[in-house]
C-alpha cells in the first residue's frame, strides 16, 4: 500500500455510493478537549417491568407481549410509514412530493433484557437471521413493498430510546436515498463488468489482507477502504447473492458467527456495551432479477477514541464531505487484535 495514505491528507472513493471520504491522518495525534460523552455500565436485570419489549409485557397501545422464547416481531405501533395512508403527489411550481406507504416493524432479538447481539449466542443470532430472511421475504412479497431496510439502533448515544436487544425493518413502496445510490453504482459495474462489484473489491480486499478483521468460509468482516465512521465496518458475503433469502443454512450461520464476532470486538475495543447503526442493504423487492446486487451489512459506530468521545458529523462535513483522522488501516489492526 502507498504509505503516503496513512500520513497525508487524501480523499478517497466510496465504489458503492460514489462519494468521496476525507482522510486526515496527521489529526488523529491532536489532543481532544471536546466533548465526553456519559458511560453506561450499568448491569441490566433479565427481565424489566416497565419494558415495553420483554415478554409479556403491556405496551403502549395496550397490547400485550406473548411470552416469547427467543425471537419476536410486531408491527411498530408509532409507525414511521403505514400501509393504509393514501396515495398522492404534488407538482406545485418548483415544490415536489409524493405520498409513501410502508409497514414499520420491531424484532426483538431475545426474551432476556440484559442481553445484545455481543452477549448472544451464535445459535441465537442465527434465529435472528432466519427471522430477518422471512421478514424480507413476506414483506417484499406484498406488492406495494419495493425495499426493505433491516437496521439496529443501538445505544444511547444513537438516540436508541429503550436497551432491550431489538432491532426494525422499514419496509416502503420506493428506494430510501441511500439504497438508490448503491443500486445505481452496482448496477453500472455490472453491465461494464459483468461481475459483482462487491466481489470483485472484497477479492482485492482479501489479497491485500490490510483491512480484514476476520473471515470465515462464507463472509468476511471488513473496514471498507472509503469508511467514514472511524470504527466502521462491513460484513461481506464471499459468495455473491442479492439477498439473504438466497444464502445456504451453513452461510446463515456463518452470517451469525459474523455477527457475533465483530461485536464481541466491538464491546472489547473501549470495554463498554459499543454503540452503533447497523443495517443490511440488499436487493429492491420490486420484482426484476437485480443481477447487480450484492447484499452485505455494515456497522456505524460513533465512538471516536473511548466509550466517552464521539465522533460528531458536523461543520466541514455538513457542509463539505465526511471526513475521518484515524485511517482505515489503523482501526482494523486495532479490531484485529480484539477478534477470540
Ligand atoms: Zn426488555
Amino acid at each position: 500500500m502507498n504509505t503516503n495514505l496513512q500520513d497525508f491528507s487524501h480523499k478517497r472513493f466510496n465504489i458503492l455510493t460514489g462519494e468521496w471520504v476525507l482522510v486526515s491522518p496527521h489529526r488523529a495525534k491532536r489532543p481532544w478537549q471536546g466533548q465526553n460523552e456519559a458511560v453506561s455500565n450499568e448491569q441490566r436485570s433479565a427481565r424489566d417491568s416497565s419494558c415495553y419489549l420483554c415478554a409479556g409485557n403491556t405496551r403502549i397501545n395496550g397490547e400485550e407481549n406473548p411470552k416469547y422464547k427467543d425471537v419476536f416481531v410486531f408491527t411498530n405501533d408509532f409507525a414511521a410509514l403505514q400501509a393504509t395512508s393514501p396515495k398522492f403527489a404534488v407538482n406545485e411550481g418548483l415544490l415536489k412530493a409524493e405520498s409513501e406507504q410502508g409497514i414499520c416493524k420491531v424484532i426483538c432479538f431475545s426474551p432476556d433484557h440484559s442481553k445484545s447481539l455481543a452477549d448472544m449466542e451464535v445459535d441465537d443470532i442465527n434465529k435472528v437471521v432466519k427471522t430477518w430472511q422471512n421478514e424480507y421475504k413476506e414483506l417484499g412479497a406484498n406488492d406495494m413493498i419495493n425495499y426493505v431496510q433491516i437496521f439496529e439502533n443501538k445505544g444511547a448515544v444513537m438516540g436508541c430510546s429503550n436497551p432491550h436487544p431489538h432491532g426494525q425493518i422499514w419496509s416502503q413502496s420506493t428506494l430510501p436515498n441511500e439504497v438508490d445510490k448503491k443500486n445505481q453504482q452496482q448496477n453500472i459495474y455490472y453491465n461494464k463488468n459483468r461481475s459483482s462489484l462487491l466481489g470483485d473489491y472484497l477479492k482485492q480486499e482479501l489479497e491485500a489482507n490490510e483491512r480484514i478483521i476476520y473471515q470465515n468460509d462464507d463472509f468476511a468482516v471488513l473496514i471498507p477502504f472509503w469508511a467514514i465512521w472511524p470504527f466502521e465496518t462491513m460484513i461481506v458475503p464471499k459468495k455473491q447473492h442479492s439477498n439473504i433469502t438466497k444464502i445456504s443454512d451453513k452461510e446463515s450461520v456463518g452470517f451469525a458467527d459474523a455477527i457475533s464476532k465483530i461485536t464481541k470486538a466491538y464491546d472489547k475495543l473501549f470495554e463498554c456495551s459499543f454503540p452503533y447503526s447497523s443495517g443490511i442493504h440488499q436487493s429492491p423487492t420490486n420484482g426484476e432479477s437485480n443481477k447487480h446486487w450484492h447484499w452485505h451489512m455494515s456497522f456505524y459506530p460513533p465512538l471516536l477514541r473511548s466509550a466517552t468521545v464521539k465522533k460528531f458529523m458536523v461543520g466541514y462535513e455538513m457542509f463539505g464531505s465526511p471526513q475521518r483522522d484515524i485511517t482505515p488501516e489503523q482501526a482494523a489492526d486495532r479490531l484485529k487484535n480484539l477478534i477470540q
